[in-house]
């Protein structure tokens, strides 16, 4: 099979900070061990709105004109020298973080903390971060930031394995074992992943935490019990609905201030809390220290999705999961303004947004 690959592409181009058009722009060529890919679909993630921002700018992106987005599937359309892993035609869906793969945490398989992040030459590599990423119709990829897609999952299921590996990550650091009690603060699309995950995996029981159209989405999407923070204090509320024992594992997926002294106040004695929630630079926490000791309270920070991809693929592909009702909006590239106001303002009760940068599933 062969593609034709045009010369131009349209892509969302950040221009500077809080400024992005849609331009049309050269279509890269892969290098050593790369391939190019034709994007399917593209998710937009919780931390693409710091990135269009220019929160951090200097940092990610760490210049402009830049092209963002990492949640992403789609298709080999050219393989670069060296490529046997993939051939032309294949489906694949994408990783933002690739490793320089020979510092002591590449090493060992924690790519995602790389002692070689942003440093270009080593080869490590943050796609839709520090590197161009997928809000573009086509773009290079390494073959390790790929995992084989089967014909059975559209572009739209593809592009929440990012999600859903981010979950799974915490899920695997945590050792969940079959039978937990598990709460999740914060069902957004990753707190709810996390609780799909979970039960797949065999938990006993999870309980949900937040608030407003979010926790009803939970309970619509299976949660065993909802605790709504606003009309009750939710230490309280899990430490009574577990019979005072606690909860084995809390995922905290919000971010917000707060939160991880509720996780360690309502995990059992030897319970874990883990970090999967993206909190602003500026927020701080105390938290109960000798409570935390004397109760030998895990506390796990969670960085992305490293080693997953395979894993969510099966979990998807196989139905274990479903992943499909999460994307509540899908957009054409050209409408991406309105893709991200309706993300970033959470009007109609989004959750997750896709845009196709190739017109569709068909694509
Ligand atoms: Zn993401
Ligand atoms: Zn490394």
């Amino acid at each position: 099979m062969q593609y034709k690959i045009p010369e131009t592409m349209r892509a969302m181009v950040l221009t500077g900070p809080g400024k992005f058009e849609v331009q049309t722009v050269p279509v890269p060529v892969p290098g050593p061990e790369e391939v190019l890919c034709r994007i399917g679909g593209v998710a937009i993630c919780g931390s693409d709105p710091e990135i269009f921002r220019g929160d951090i700018a200097g940092v990610w992106p760490p210049h402009y004109p830049f092209i963002a987005g990492h949640e992403w599937a789609g298709r080999v359309v050219a393989v670069g020298p060296g490529v046997t892993k993939f051939k032309v035609g294949d489906r694949v869906c994408g990783e933002a973080h690739k490793g320089c793969g020979h510092c002591r945490n590449c090493l060992e398989g924690h790519y995602t903390t790389c002692l070689n992040y942003g440093n270009y030459e080593s080869g490590q590599r943050h796609y839709g971060f520090i590197n161009n990423g997928a809000y573009c119709q086509y773009n290079v990829y390494h073959i390790k930031s790929l995992t084989p897609m089967p014909d059975s999952v559209s572009y739209k299921e593809g592009a929440m394995a990012d999600t859903a590996g981010v979950a799974l990550h915490g899920i695997e650091l945590a050792c969940q074992k079959p039978g937990s009690t598990v709460a999740v603060i914060g069902p957004g699309p990753i707190g709810i992943m996390a609780m799909k995950i979970s039960k797949a995996l065999g938990a006993g029981r999870v309980i949900v935490i937040g608030r407003g159209s979010r926790l009803q989405s939970a309970i619509k999407l299976g949660c065993d019990d909802a605790v709504d923070f606003t009309a009750c204090d939710p230490v309280e509320k899990v430490r009574e609905l577990t019979g005072g024992l606690g909860v084995d594992v809390c995922y905290e997926c919000s971010g917000a201030k707060g939160t991880i002294n509720q996780g360690i106040r309502m995990c059992r004695r030897k319970g874990k809390v883990v970090m999967l929630g993206v909190a602003p630079d500026n927020v701080t926490e105390e938290i109960p220290l000798r409570y935390t000791t004397a109760n030998e309270i895990s506390i796990l920070g969670s960085k992305a999705n490293p080693n997953t991809g395979w894993k969510v693929m099966e979990l998807i592909s196989r139905g274990n999961i479903s992943v499909e009702s999460m994307v509540t909006h899908t957009f054409d590239l050209e409408h991406i303004a309105d893709a991200i106001d309706t993300f970033v303002n959470r009007k109609d009760n989004v959750m997750k947004v896709v845009i196709y940068p190739n017109g569709g599933e068909d694509a």
